[in-house]
């Protein structure tokens, strides 16, 4: 009877953890994105899915629209993080159409499907 218990006890105390481990993550992501007006459906996804693994394409993506801040005025490379145009004063749209989440979900995905694929059809042929 009290074995059963702990037993139930720990599983609910680790369900829990995952649980809470899954928000935090899920939500960490949805407000970083919005913070830096990135795709949040996107990363929110992301990050349920993925969890802590969200964070590779999440400082890729960061990185590399950090980088390519263009004026759409006059044409000149302010510094990443400038909100203002340096030079004429033009609001900087930072861009992140959300593509580096989608396709580090699609790797991991497919990864994931050939891993389980190739273990089916080992299992298979070593059963004969
Ligand atoms: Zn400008």
């Amino acid at each position: 009877m009290w074995t059963m218990l702990v037993g139930m006890m720990t599983w609910f105390f680790f369900l829990g953890f995952l649980i809470a481990w899954k928000i935090a993550f899920t939500a960490g992501f949805y407000f970083a994105a919005r913070r830096n007006k990135m795709k949040t459906v996107h990363w929110t996804v992301a990050g349920l899915l993925l969890d802590i693994w969200t964070l590779i394409p999440y400082f890729y993506a960061k990185k590399k629209m950090s980088s390519s801040v263009k004026c759409g005025n006059c044409g000149a490379m302010p510094s990443p993080q400038d909100s203002f145009c340096t030079l004429c004063g033009t609001k900087l749209e930072k861009y992140d159409d959300g593509r580096t989440a989608v396709r580090f979900l699609l790797a991991v995905g497919g990864a994931y499907v050939a891993f389980v694929a190739t273990g089916t059809l080992l299992s298979f042929i070593f059963s004969l």
